[in-house]
This record gives C-alpha cells, structure tokens and sequence, in this order.
C-alpha cells in the first residue's frame, strides 16, 4: 500500500437482507469512528434509499451491484448508471463474477457498463478473475490481465475505476490463494495498466474475513478488498477495514 492509494474496503452485500436486516448493518456501520480505509457498501437495489438516508453523514459510501450500459429505454429489471447515482451511489461494481457466470456478462459488456458508469459520474469497480482450472493451468495472471484489459473503457483512470481481482474459484469458498499468489497477480494487472498502473487501486476479494484481512492486505500492491460474506455482519466488516 502507499500512501498515494488509500485502501478501499468495498462491501458487497449480494441478494441479501430486508429493510429491517439492512438498516441495521447499515446504522452499526454509520456509527464507526474513522480510520485509514475508505468504506464502501453495495446493498441489494431495494434496500438503497433506506441504506443511503441510515449513511447520510457518515464515512460509508454507497454503490450498485451492477448498472445497465444504457441510460434508459426497454430494459425490464434493469437499472441505469445515472438512477444509481439519483439514489446516492458514488459506486458501482461491474462485471462481477456472478454476474459473468449467471447473465452471461462478457469483458464487452462489462466495458460498456463501466463506461456508462463514467459517464454517470460514478466510479467503476471493474472485476476479473480466473477459474481453478485456469490456475492449475498456470493462465491465472495472462487470463486476469487479458480479461481487464478487455474490461476497461477507454476512460478509465485511476479517479474513476476500481479494479478488484477476485479468483473465481475463492468466491465464497473459505478459500484464497496465498499471498504471493495475490501479490503476482495485482503486480501483473498494474504492469498492465501501463501508465494508470501505479495510482489506479486494486482490490483482491474472495474470501476474506477478519482472520485473513491483514495478511491478504499487507502487500504494497493490494490497495483494499471486495467483501462479500463477511460484509454482512458490522463487526467482521470493521475488523477487515481495521486491518488494512
Ligand atoms: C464477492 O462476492 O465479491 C466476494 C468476495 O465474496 P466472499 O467474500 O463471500 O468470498
């Protein structure tokens, strides 16, 4: 980490919680004192009014899951960039790997969305990750940098995109790669980044939780996590933001 990139602890909170279960998390995260790490949240669409009104003030951000490419028009079920950014988002996340794998979102699409995200104002966090089997096959870092590559509008700069690596493989599964193994593929992605390389931050996520978040966070080049699981309960979340 340098000083240049201040950690960014991102939560993603999936299809998860009701009105009453997300005002909760949101009102313990609104009352944590300030510290190093940028927070952000990202709740489920139907919960961001209340959750933006419970953060009004407080250090936590707010972000999208996901936003359509365009603006408006005929897409039942969607939301645009720009009705994220009404409903308070500073953020959205963009080509998730739930979102690759499930609604078949290619590195095009998820150019596209990040690219309306820009255009929203709103910051673009752009993921990537390999498979087991592209690991086992030694592609992780050729595969993570191709696919980011092909994931980034041509806008993309260190003020409006986040990249997150997150391994497919480690996404909810209590596993994570070792730490060398993180440290090679953020290096390979900043190499990729060319001159956006060394301000643009990079987030590693799958998997962590408060036992591994220092380890996973010391490295200079892993600039914050994408959470996912443990960003459902208030303490493990601050414990993970307290360790970077
Ligand atoms: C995620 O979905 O972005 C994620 C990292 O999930 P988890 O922390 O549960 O592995």
């Amino acid at each position: 980490m340098t000083a240049a990139r201040r950690p960014l602890i991102a939560g993603n909170w999936k299809m998860n919680g009701l009105t009453a279960d997300g005002l909760a998390l949101a009102r313990s995260l609104a009352a944590a004192p300030e510290g190093v790490a940028e927070l952000l949240v990202c709740p489920p669409a139907t919960l961001l009014a209340p959750v933006a009104s419970a953060l009004s003030g407080s250090r936590v951000a707010l972000g999208g899951q996901d936003c359509h490419a365009e603006e408006a028009g005929a897409h039942t079920g969607d939301i645009s960039a720009g009705m994220l950014a009404d409903a308070g988002c500073s953020h959205v996340i963009t080509g998730h790997s739930e979102r690759r794998a499930n609604h078949g979102e290619t590195d095009a699409v998820v150019r596209a969305k990040a690219a309306a995200a820009h255009r929203a104002g709103l910051v673009a966090i752009v993921c990537v990750g390999e498979t087991e089997a592209e690991r086992d096959a030694g592609e992780a870092e050729a595969v993570v940098a191709a696919s980011l590559l092909g994931s980034l509008p041509a806008g993309a700069r260190p003020g409006n995109t986040v990249v997150a690596y997150e391994p497919v493989w480690a996404i909810g599964t209590g596993r994570t790669p070792t730490v060398d193994d993180v440290v090679a593929v953020h290096a390979a992605l900043r190499a990729a980044l060319g001159d956006r390389g060394e301000a643009m931050r990079i987030l590693y996520g799958g998997s962590v939780k408060p036992d591994n978040a220092a380890a996973l966070l010391a490295p200079y080049d892993v600039d914050g996590a994408l959470v996912g699981g443990a960003s459902l309960s208030a303490a493990d979340f601050l414990a993970i933001a307290g360790a970077a």
